[in-house]
């Protein structure tokens, strides 16, 4: 009888939710995919129960570039801005704060998220269990919105400054139960048919040359050589900070503009760039690094701006996967930090070594999501992570089985 009920339920919300929710995906790691929208459904009570749309403006929009402060929190963005003496433009944008929570294994919500699950939900729809990439608390294989573009015939791309095989990067391409298994999440990630794969040099990667080539890569770890085969797929190996004395760090913002044109001669396209190093620095506390990550990011989408210029068929997305750190501006903060820029002292105190589950802010330019269609955004004024999902696909007309070009 309780079979019953739940085919029923999972019927009705079928029939319920059209739009951009997949009804099959492609194969992937050999599991089941499943369409998220009903699996999300079933696995919390907090997720949308209709498609959100956008306006009529937003027609139009073929590419995405979605930009990603892994911990960065709203203290982390007033702090940076503080710091530095500058205003970022991108806090002027329309916004909304996210939800950034994850599900036990009960499917029940409001449980703290990890950088694995809150990547998957984005990408998939789907809330999951911490620590899985692209599964959910089942370990059934998810459809990522970056599979769906590609269908659609659109060339995807992923730039991280952390590793290709950490939580974000992988959350959006890899189908693996556990992020803390690095082989898995790269050969998983190799299948994934993501065009454009670039993040910082790992031993995994530099050790599977061979079957990054195989899988028919352009591989590329000095940045005078990213053009020497732009008619391949790209698995670029740089470094975006100074980890190493004898090596000098490439430009996240040149690099992501050097992506950008890589996708878009090549059509339609997503790209997600993240800032990884805000949540790592906030784990262990350090505010001088945090800053300089944020501000990173600001110069990173100051120059993703400029590119985009005038064009009203890019989209771009500016926002974070949760809090890091517990980071609280306040003038009885225990801790100051003299800015050399401003001259002025900055009161800050790190509440956490861990996530928090403070809301985080999405900010967008280039289109309207219809949030108030949102079932959590109505009774919440906030959106879920997971809604992330929908409002690419609506924006982009993403569904399964859909005609390559
Ligand atoms: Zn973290």
């Amino acid at each position: 009888m309780k079979r019953i009920s739940k085919c029923i339920i999972v019927l009705l919300l079928t029939v319920i939710i059209s739009g951009c929710a997949p009804t099959s995906s492609p194969a992937t790691g050999g599991a089941t995919a499943q369409a998220p929208t009903v699996t999300a459904t079933l696995s919390t009570a907090v997720t949308p129960t209709v498609t959100p749309t956008v306006t009529a403006e937003s027609k139009g929009v073929e590419n995405l570039i979605i930009i990603i402060g892994d911990g960065m929190g709203q203290a982390h963005i007033s702090a940076a801005q503080q710091v530095y003496g500058r205003h970022y433009g991108f806090t002027d944008w329309d916004s909304t704060l996210i939800n950034t929570n994850a599900i036990n294994e009960q499917g029940e919500a409001s449980v703290l998220t990890d950088s694995a699950a809150a990547a998957t939900a984005m990408a998939t729809g789907v809330l999951t269990l911490r620590r899985r990439v692209g599964m959910d608390k089942d370990e059934t294989v998810l459809t990522t919105f970056l599979d769906l573009a590609r269908q659609k015939g659109m060339v995807t791309g992923i730039l991280t400054t952390e590793t290709l095989l950490g939580a974000t990067p992988a959350g959006f391409s890899a189908h693996v139960k556990n992020r803390f298994d690095p082989q898995e999440v790269f050969d998983s990630q190799i299948d994934s048919g993501v065009d454009l794969l670039c993040g910082a040099p790992d031993p995994i990667c530099a050790a599977n040359r061979e079957q990054i080539l195989q899988a028919g890569y352009y591989y590329c770890d000095d940045i005078s050589g990213i053009d020497a085969e732009p008619s391949k797929k790209q698995y670029w190996q740089l470094d975006t900070l100074k980890t190493s004395p004898e090596v000098e760090p490439v430009s996240l913002a040149e690099l992501s503009v050097a992506a950008l044109d890589h996708l878009d001669a090549k059509g339609e396209f997503i790209m997600i760039i993240e800032q990884a190093h805000i949540d790592k620095f906030c784990h262990d506390n350090i505010f001088d690094r945090t800053v300089h990550s944020v501000d990173m990011l600001n110069s990173t989408v100051e120059r993703v701006m400029e590119w985009v210029g005038e064009r009203t068929d890019t989209a771009v997305m500016v926002l974070a996967d949760h809090e890091t750190g517990g980071l609280v501006l306040d003038p009885e903060a225990e801790n100051s930090y003299f800015s050399p820029i401003t001259g002025e002292q900055i009161a800050y105190e790190y509440t956490s070594t861990n996530h928090t589950t403070d809301e985080v802010k999405l900010f967008w330019h280039g289109f309207e999501p219809n949030i108030a269609a949102l079932p959590y955004f109505g009774e919440r004024d906030r959106i879920k992570n997971s809604d992330i999902f929908y409002m690419v696909c609506e924006l982009l007309e993403l569904k399964a089985g859909a005609e390559g070009k």
